[in-house]
Parts: C-alpha cells; sequence; structure tokens
C-alpha cells in the first residue's frame, strides 16, 4: 500500500506520515528532506540556491547526509523552498522517491507533490493543513526549544513566503490532489488527528 501524505510547512504531515508508517509497518520517506541536503550541498560548496545549474551539481549528495541535524533548523527549509523550485532539481529527484514508492509491500511518502506527481496512483492520498498562524505558533514553539532565539512574527513571516513559493511555482507546485482527503490540524490533539488519518486511509482502501 503505498500513501501519500502532503501539506505545508507545519502542518503536521511530518507527525502524521511517521505514525500511519509505524501503524501499517511500512518504510517511510520525509520527501522535504531531500530538498533540505541539497540545499545544504548548495551552501556548503559555496553555489547559488537562485542557479538551477548550481543546485542540479548539489543533487548527487551522499545519503548520509541526510542524518544531519542542520537539515531541520529553518536556514535549511528556507534555501529547501528555493531549491525546489528549479524543475531540473525535481526531476533529479523523482526516481530516488518513485523507486522509495514502488518497494514491496510500499511505503508511506510525505512532502507537498506526492498525491500529484511522485505517486498519483497511491491506495491513500491525505492532504494535512493547519492555519498559518497555528503552524507558526507550532513551528515557533519547536524553534525555541531547539534553542534557536526567533519571534513568532518572523516565523509566521517566514511561514506565509514558503506557502506562497511553494504554491506559486510553474513545476509540482504545493497542490491538493483531487482525490485526496484534507485533514484539517488547526483543533486538534496529535493523537486525535493521527486516528483521523487512520480512519481516511481505511476508508480510502474501502472504497
Ligand atoms: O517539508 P519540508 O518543510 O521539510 O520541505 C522543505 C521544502 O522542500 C518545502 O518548503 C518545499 O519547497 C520543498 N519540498 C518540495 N516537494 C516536496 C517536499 C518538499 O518542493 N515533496
Amino acid at each position: 500500500m503505498i500513501i501519500a501524505v502532503d501539506g505545508p510547512a507545519a502542518s503536521g504531515k511530518g507527525t502524521i506520515a511517521r505514525a500511519l508508517a509505524r501503524h501499517y509497518r511500512l518504510p517511510h520517506l520525509d520527501t522535504g528532506l531531500l530538498y533540505r541536503a541539497v540545499a545544504a550541498t548548495v551552501l556548503r560548496e559555496g553555489l547559488d540556491p537562485t542557479i538551477e545549474a548550481d543546485c542540479v551539481a548539489a543533487c548527487d549528495f551522499d545519503d548520509a547526509l541526510l542524518g544531519d541535524p542542520w537539515l531541520r533548523t529553518d536556514d535549511a527549509g528556507k534555501t529547501a523552498s528555493i531549491v525546489s523550485a528549479h524543475p531540473l532539481v525535481r526531476a533529479a529527484l523523482l526516481h530516488r522517491q518513485r523507486r522509495f514508492a514502488a518497494q514491496p509491500g510500499g511505503a508511506v511518502l510525505d512532502g507537498r507533490d506526492i498525491g500529484t506527481v511522485i505517486a498519483p496512483d497511491a491506495d491513500a492520498k491525505l492532504f494535512v493543513k493547519a492555519t498559518p498562524s497555528i503552524r507558526a505558533r507550532r513551528r515557533h514553539l519547536e524553534l525555541v526549544r531547539s534553542g534557536e532565539t526567533v519571534t513568532f512574527d518572523r516565523v509566521l513571516a517566514d511561514i506565509r513566503a514558503r506557502d506562497e513559493r511553494d504554491s506559486g511555482r510553474a513545476t509540482a507546485p504545493l497542490a491538493m490532489s483531487p482525490d485526496a482527503a484534507p485533514l484539517d490540524t488547526s483543533f486538534l490533539s496529535i493523537e486525535a488527528a493521527i486516528d483521523r488519518a487512520i480512519a481516511i486511509v481505511e476508508g480510502q482502501r474501502a472504497g
């Protein structure tokens, strides 16, 4: 079974995808990490994230980089959003994601274009969302806990800018697949959101 989980930054899609992977005993791929790894490689090699050829050269990164904690920072996310707008970067990372989805038994993938581009035939598709201010509040809390000094307003502005870039790009923009089920986590606890996600997957499998 392939489960596609899409949604904007800090919507809860990563938590939900990990919980679904645990529940169904499937391997999980956080596809945002791939774009973050490209961003890290670009910056470390002194390349320019706005130049497509520079970013394509950075797509051949070592898998070990995916465990680097820097990838989880806000700077990595911001730069990932810039490099991910280049069509040739998306093309370079496409096979890796499709290969992961196609493994025997299936997989759970989360990102922005899983239901629309990477696995359009997925058995279950969720589009996880929450209001920008609630997503900013969650992200702010996470950053403060991890020791970063940043204001709520800054985080909210970054979230809005990232949404705009991810939704506005020409190639594989953040968009809900017409056959995906929306899941608004704005006013749900983590446990309630996970229960709802499992119920949606069960419904889609049955239907
Ligand atoms: O999900 P995460 O915040 O880690 O993703 C970082 C950035 O990578 C996103 O803002 C988005 O621009 C890009 N991304 C993407 N397609 C995906 C996953 C992430 O464009 N499937």
